[in-house]
């Protein structure tokens, strides 16, 4: 994604706030329609049966009609991504949009003369019926752009963001297979055993921040002096943001090309971030530091990390089962939690083997994607059945 600012004239704004009017309407129109189906039972209607409601909707309302398609249908299509995300745990359940408050649209097969720029900082998007609107060309535009989205914040400022998916990097061929595991003490370990870290926030940003933060707290709400201290503290988290994607950008495209394969966990951010609050199993327990790993692993950016291997790597992504891969042995694959010596050092109790805990893992993560079950000796630490070969479709999530 890269962010523009856009500088509509004051005609086009007001034909930007339609398409915003449009959006909002179908997309809280299918909000409403999931709440009503869930009340009575039955399934609620999906992307495709909502996208023929809206084709009626337009014949029978002209304002609908005048708005763009587009517009409308991607609102549906963010609604259906969102209930799947909903779903799948990661985000919390669609809700009302409110006017004003994160405003915006997405506009979908955008072709390569769709954007023009026009001198060394001034750059032109063709919205539909609205025309070429100019945003300042403040970045290098990405390559192989499809589709973009234009947002207003609640302070009316228009940025449109354009989206690219990377082209796919040939396979070496040569059949290596590599884990990588979320790591605790780093943010993420190969199973050849180098490890990676993504970069933070500097020392001397760190005091900033913190600086900027008691400030904030300072500062009286409404006052123009507030406004400022939050568009600092913006900027400081802008740079810490990009520095973060520019190195899972450069990962991600390291992997594709040295492995054939990637294995990676398939673990649930939003439900290791949940059970910190202790809304799961054992309320409350170890809040502190838990609260720990999880901010250090949404700082991490997994998920994007994930997400760009997909787009890299493209069918050479396999998700592995997370069970047990940090307290088995990658020797003898016997599992014990005690075995987890600390959280940087693996200390196998059956066989004394030692590793660094985050590479043992990813060791397992690449046998498990292998074809080789990890957790087939020793006592499960859930209670499950002993010495039993575990089924390996079991061990895949999918
Ligand atoms: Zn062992």
């Amino acid at each position: 994604m890269s962010r523009y600012r856009l500088q509509p004239t004051p005609a086009q704004e007001a034909a930007l706030l339609e398409h915003c009017g449009h959006a909002r309407f179908v997309w809280n129109l299918a909000v409403e329609q999931h709440q009503h189906w869930k009340a009575g039972g039955a399934s609620a209607p999906g992307f495709a049966e909502q996208c023929r409601q809206l084709t009626e909707a337009r014949a029978e309302f002209a304002w609908l009609r005048a708005g763009s398609i587009i517009v409308q249908q991607q609102a549906l299509k963010d609604f259906a991504q969102a209930m799947a995300n909903f779903f799948g745990k990661t985000h919390r359940r669609p809700s009302w949009r409110k006017r004003g408050r994160g405003e915006g649209f997405r506009i979908v097969a955008v072709k390569a003369g769709d954007v023009r720029r026009l001198s060394r900082n001034v750059g032109e998007v063709k919205v539909p019926k609205v025309g070429w609107v100019r945003f300042r060309w403040s970045r290098n535009m990405p390559e192989g752009m499809k589709s973009y989205r234009i947002t207003c914040d609640r302070a009316g400022r228009w940025h449109v963001a354009f989206a690219a998916i990377p082209k796919p990097i040939p396979a070496p061929g040569t059949g290596e297979v590599v884990g990588v595991d979320r790591g605790v003490c780093v943010s993420a370990a190969l199973s050849t055993g180098e490890l990676l870290s993504v970069p933070t926030y500097h020392g001397t940003e760190k005091v900033r921040l913190l600086r900027v933060l008691r400030k904030l707290a300072r500062a009286q709400r409404g006052s123009k002096r507030r406004v400022k201290v939050k568009q600092a503290i913006a900027r400081l988290k802008a740079r810490e943001s990009d520095r973060r994607k520019d190195r899972i950008e450069k990962t991600s495209t390291d992997l594709a090309r040295r492995f054939d394969m990637i294995a990676i966990e398939d673990l649930q951010i939003r439900n290791m971030t949940r059970s910190a609050k202790g809304t799961l199993a054992e309320p409350g327990r170890n809040v502190r530091q838990k609260a720990g790993l999880n901010r250090a692993i949404l700082a991490a950016g997994w998920g994007r990390l994930a997400v760009r291997l997909e787009h890299k790597a493209p069918g050479r992504v396999q998700t592995v089962n997370p069970r047990y891969t940090s307290q088995t042995c990658n020797a003898c694959k016997h599992i014990a939690r005690e075995s987890r010596e600390s959280q940087a050092l693996f200390l196998c109790v059956a066989c004394g083997h030692q590793d660094n805990a985050d590479v043992n893992a990813a060791k397992n993560v690449r046998d498990t994607a292998a074809g080789h079950a990890v957790a087939a000796r020793g006592s499960s630490p859930l209670g499950g059945p002993v010495n039993r070969e575990p089924q390996r479709d079991l061990l895949l999530a999918r």
